[in-house]
């Protein structure tokens, strides 16, 4: 028996890094998975995993995107247990006063608002089947100030405001909502990942990190799969850093 074994769950951001890797790693765990992204290569994984998943086009700052990718979960396997707002991406990093007002828009409509509506929409779903397990990417920028990621850092913020209130609005409901907070991860976001998937023999992160490497991919995934199964039961509103020792470094 998997770890979420008879579980229904619904990831964004399932094209690449964290999202690709909890797709593959919760279906390996018994999970029907709806892989959603913006990208066209939520399709790649979909197929990789085959009938336990499908795949579904959405940008999280749409609702009716969100609102339709929750819709096939329940269309095509009958409910839906987890949700991981996971999708997002860091826009441009510079001092604050260098940034525009629509950078804001863009990195809070993809990275605030999205797990709002993904919250929103999925709570509403989980209501009427009796609970479920939200978890939210957020950032060790949530957690602790960065240089030069002002408005991203603000953002995964949010993020984490929003699963401690939801957490406790939904705690007599059967809904679990917490979040991850990665460190430095070797996934999209970081561009010499591009043409290399793991990182180099000797690379380091351009931040201070206590165990001294990039993460992983999967290592997120792991504890995204920690928080969204029943070993998790008693757990809601917390957000666990997976960052190498960063935040308290
Ligand atoms: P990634 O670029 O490998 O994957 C992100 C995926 O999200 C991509 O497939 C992209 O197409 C998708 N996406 C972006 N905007 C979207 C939108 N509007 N709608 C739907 N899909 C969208 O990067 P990743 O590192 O795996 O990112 C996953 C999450 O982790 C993000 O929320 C990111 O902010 C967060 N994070 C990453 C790091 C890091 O160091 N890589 C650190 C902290 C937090």
């Amino acid at each position: 028996m998997g770890r979420l074994a008879g579980k229904v769950a619904v990831i964004t951001g399932a094209g690449s890094g964290m999202g690709k890797e909890m797709a593959l790693l919760f279906a390996r765990e018994g999970a029907k998975v709806v892989c959603a992204d913006r990208s066209g290569m939520q399709e790649q994984i979909a197929a990789s995993i085959g009938d336990a998943a499908v795949a579904v086009h959405a940008d999280v700052s749409v609702s009716a995107d969100i609102q339709n990718m929750i819709k096939v979960a329940e269309d095509r396997f009958g409910r839906l247990d987890i949700l991981c707002n996971n999708a997002g991406f860091g826009g441009k990093m510079m001092p604050l006063h260098e940034q525009t007002e629509e950078a804001y828009d863009n990195v809070h409509a993809v990275n605030l608002k999205g797990v709002f509506l993904g919250i929103k929409y999925g709570v509403i779903s989980m209501l009427r089947t009796g609970g479920g397990a939200i978890v939210n990417t957020a950032s060790a920028t949530g957690l602790v100030g960065w240089k030069d990621h002002s408005i991203y850092a603000a953002a995964k913020a949010g993020v984490l405001q929003l699963t401690k209130c939801a957490a406790l609005d939904y705690a007599q409901n059967g809904i679990r909502v917490n979040a991850i907070c990665p460190g430095m991860v070797w996934t999209g976001l970081v561009k010499a990942s591009l043409e290399n998937p793991v990182p180099p023999p000797g690379t380091k992160p351009p931040f201070n990190v206590p165990m001294g490497r990039w993460g992983l991919a999967a290592e997120q995934a792991n504890a995204a799969l920690f928080l969204a199964s029943d070993e998790a039961s008693y757990i809601t509103g917390v957000a666990i850093p997976v960052d190498g020792g960063y935040v308290v470094g």
